[in-house]
Order: C-alpha cells, then sequence, then structure tokens
C-alpha cells in the first residue's frame, strides 16, 4: 500500500469531487418567469388581502403543507427567522426558561434570547446526537416553558419521548428540523411532530432558494401568529382584531416571489435528493463499518437518516491516536472532514453571559428567577464528542458517485492500514 499523504505518498484522492448542486434548468425557467412578471414580492406590511405574500408565496406554502402533510406551512426569509418567529409565536414571556441543546447551529439558540428568554443546555443523546429525554427532564425547572429540539445531521429527535415529557409539564415544543428535511419518525416527516417546526432552505442545506426557511404547524393559533411576526404584526393586529397582542413585535421576515418559484421546484425534488444521500451513506458504512475504532452513524429503528452529515465517532483510546492527527491524515488524502461539531453553550455570549448591551441583560434581569449556569461540565456528552471523538463527512458539499466513495473508502482504508505510524 502506498505510504499515507501525510509522509509524502500520493493521496488517495486524485480527483476532485463535483459540488453539490440542486438546481437545474427547471429553478431557472421558474425564476425567469417571476422576473418576467415583474412582482419580486406583493407583500404588504398591513392587513390587506397581500399581508399573505404573492401567488409564488402561497402556491409554495400549499405545496409544503401538503408534502410535509401539516395543515399549515409559512415561509420566511431564512430559518434563523423562522426560529425568531416560532419562539414569539408560542407566546415565550421574558425570563422564560427554555431547554436546548448544545449540539447545533447558533440560531437555535439565539432566537430563545432575541425574546429574552433563558436557554437552558441539556445534553444530548450518545448514538442520535439529538437532545436526551433524561437529559432534558433534568433541566425542567418551575420556569420552564418550552424546549427547542434540533433534528441535527438528518436524524429525528425522539419525539414521541418529548412530545409526552411536555405535556406532563404543560410545555410547547420546537422543531428546528433545518438538517432534516424528509427524514421520516415514526412515519411522519420530521419537523412536523412538534407544535411547531420547518426547514432552512439556506444554500448549504439539501434543497434551498439561496436564503430562505418554512415553517410548519397544525395549530391554527400558531400559524396566524407566525405570519404576524413574519409581517409587521404591531401594524395589523388592530385591523385583524386579533385579540392576544403579546410579541406581537413585528419583523420583514417575508420571502421573495423568486425564491418561492425556485422552492417550488426544489421540494419536487426533494425525495430523490434525500434518497441519494441515503445510498452515499450506505455505501460510505459498507467500508466503513469494517475498521476498528471506528463506529459509523447509528439509525434508530423508527427513523430515517437523511444524512445532512455523517457523523462518525472514533475511539481514540482503541486506536492511541488523536482525532486532529487522523483527521490529519485523512485531510492529506483528500478526503474533507469535519473535525468537531458544536457546543453552542461555550461560546463568548453564554461565558460572558453578555447579549444585549454590556450588565449581563437578559439574565441580570429580575424577571430571571434563578441562576442558570453555562459551564464547561453541563453537557459531559456534547463536550467530549467535541473535543475528543467526534468527526462528520458532509454530504450535502459534494456530490459523489460512486468512484468518489471509492475512493473516500481507499482513504479511510489506507489512514487505518497505517494507523500506527501515526501515534
Ligand atoms: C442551517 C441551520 C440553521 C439556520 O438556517 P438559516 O436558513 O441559515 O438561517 C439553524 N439550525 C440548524 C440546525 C441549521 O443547520
Amino acid at each position: 500500500m502506498d505510504e499515507l499523504a501525510l509522509f509524502g505518498g500520493p493521496p488517495a484522492i486524485q480527483k476532485p469531487f463535483r459540488k453539490y448542486n440542486p438546481l437545474g434548468p427547471e429553478e431557472v425557467e421558474a425564476a425567469k418567469a417571476v422576473i418576467e412578471s415583474g412582482v419580486l414580492s406583493q407583500f404588504i406590511g398591513a392587513w390587506h388581502e397581500d399581508f399573505l405574500g404573492g401567488p409564488k408565496v402561497r402556491e409554495f406554502e400549499r405545496a409544503a403543507a401538503t408534502y410535509f402533510g401539516v395543515k399549515h406551512a409559512v415561509t420566511v426569509n431564512s430559518w434563523t427567522s423562522g426560529l425568531v418567529a416560532a419562539i414569539g409565536a408560542i407566546g415565550i414571556e421574558p425570563g422564560d426558561e427554555v431547554i436546548v441543546t448544545p449540539w447545533t447551529m447558533s440560531a437555535t439558540a439565539t432566537a430563545i434570547l432575541h425574546w429574552n428568554a433563558i436557554p437552558v443546555f441539556a445534553d444530548i443523546d450518545p448514538d442520535t446526537y439529538n437532545l436526551s429525554p433524561s437529559a432534558i427532564e433534568r433541566c425542567i425547572s418551575p420556569h420552564t416553558r418550552a424546549i427547542v429540539v434540533a433534528d441535527i445531521f438528518g436524524q429525528s429527535a425522539d419525539m414521541d419521548e418529548i412530545m409526552a415529557l411536555a405535556a406532563r409539564h404543560g410545555l410547547k415544543v420546537v422543531s428546528d428540523t433545518a438538517q432534516a428535511p424528509g427524514a421520516l419518525y415514526k412515519g411522519r416527516y420530521a419537523g412536523t411532530c412538534a407544535h411547531v417546526g420547518g426547514y432552512s432552505l439556506n444554500y448549504h442545506k439539501h434543497i434551498h432558494t439561496g436564503e430562505g426557511g418554512i415553517l410548519v404547524t397544525d395549530d391554527d393559533d400558531i400559524a396566524e401568529r407566525l405570519q404576524l411576526i413574519r409581517n409587521h404584526a404591531e401594524v395589523v393586529v388592530a385591523g385583524k382584531g386579533v385579540k392576544n397582542i403579546s410579541n406581537m413585535i413585528g419583523f420583514n421576515f417575508r420571502l421573495g416571489e423568486i425564491e418561492c418559484a425556485i422552492g417550488i421546484e426544489q421540494l419536487k425534488k426533494l425525495k430523490d435528493l434525500v434518497a441519494s444521500r441515503q445510498r452515499i451513506a450506505e455505501n460510505i458504512t459498507k467500508i466503513l463499518g469494517d475498521l476498528p475504532g471506528l463506529k459509523t452513524p447509528v439509525v434508530m429503528p423508527d427513523r430515517s437518516h437523511v444524512y445532512y452529515i455523517y457523523p462518525i465517532q472514533l475511539d481514540i483510546v482503541a486506536l492511541g491516536v488523536s482525532r486532529d492527527r487522523i483527521c490529519d491524515a485523512l485531510e492529506a488524502e483528500g478526503v474533507s472532514v469535519y473535525r468537531r461539531y458544536q457546543n453552542i453553550h461555550l461560546l463568548p455570549m453564554y461565558q460572558k453571559k453578555l447579549a444585549y448591551g454590556n450588565e449581563g441583560f437578559p439574565w441580570n434581569q429580575p424577571f430571571c428567577k434563578r441562576e442558570i449556569s453555562y459551564k464547561k461540565g453541563i453537557c459531559p456528552i456534547a463536550e467530549a464528542y467535541n473535543d475528543l471523538t467526534f468527526m462528520g463527512l458532509g454530504l450535502c458539499v459534494h456530490d459523489l458517485g460512486d468512484a468518489d466513495v471509492e475512493a473516500i473508502g481507499k482513504a479511510f482504508v489506507k489512514v487505518w492500514a497505517h494507523i500506527g505510524r501515526l501515534r
């Protein structure tokens, strides 16, 4: 076998991979038709027939509601906006505690702070990387009002357990399903099992409109509040006759007609794009599954995984080599890897408890009834994974053909064959 590329040998991967690109002529035509219509957005920020947007916005929302099997879909200009709207819509108050996962993109937790509520981080499940129901339970206090789960990497959280726990404690649940559109949980789409959930449509995700997001819910009241927060709620509530004006501080979170026209086409491709990520992942598992000291993704029997990221656990004790050393060797062979993921609670904002201004708002306010800790140690599994053992492959970065998967497999096999030389 060739020398490791790290030590000057020829890299296992010789040919650059094709970039992942879910767009095609259908999206070009759809965008062109909107531009030719001259109507790039038809929203009006007042109680008016165009309060809910123009024809493509409405068509995309109808298509998404049908696709995901929900009563309401509400488009937004990013999923970050969607998360902010969701937290406002479920009626969170300043100082309310919201339990959230640290193993996610930062916006999942920041959305809570935008309403001056307090994120409380609970640890993850060691197999799925999603919030662990027992860890959630340990974090519940008399001030807890909601849970924000993230279906991270492409697999749903344990929603029946979490919804039952939420019902017992009177909590609302928001599902951040940015990375798992099309994933199934007991036959239902991930994102649709919470009180409100949704998907990101940013450039990096399975399907995209450049920027954008879709909220999904079966709750009429939540849907109306999402639509209001999206579009200048404060000037709309009187005309619309809205009685509950809490959190009716509006934004402009509106998604444009071009994006929605593209989204309609993208949604039609979601099933195939997901199926091809799953095929790629299965082929990677066939090769990596035989390597010692490496754990391939755990897919729970009641779920499907859509592999936004293909997560790997390294047994660095058995291998006797650090994750960084292994990643250095893999990267030299031409494999692009994530060396860690996220520990949101360790961001400076939480460590210094500085969100708004310089005085510690909102944590220093009388509406915060108790001290919340963000110290290292509160989420031991997420922390150990991030510090030591996790690595991932991004499956929505490249469009990997069979030969590419084979080359990636060859790189792993080569690094593993030489593992002693990395010690
Ligand atoms: C991408 C992502 C977001 C943010 O979505 P945007 O559309 O970029 O705002 C939030 N949460 C998770 C888990 C994500 O992967």
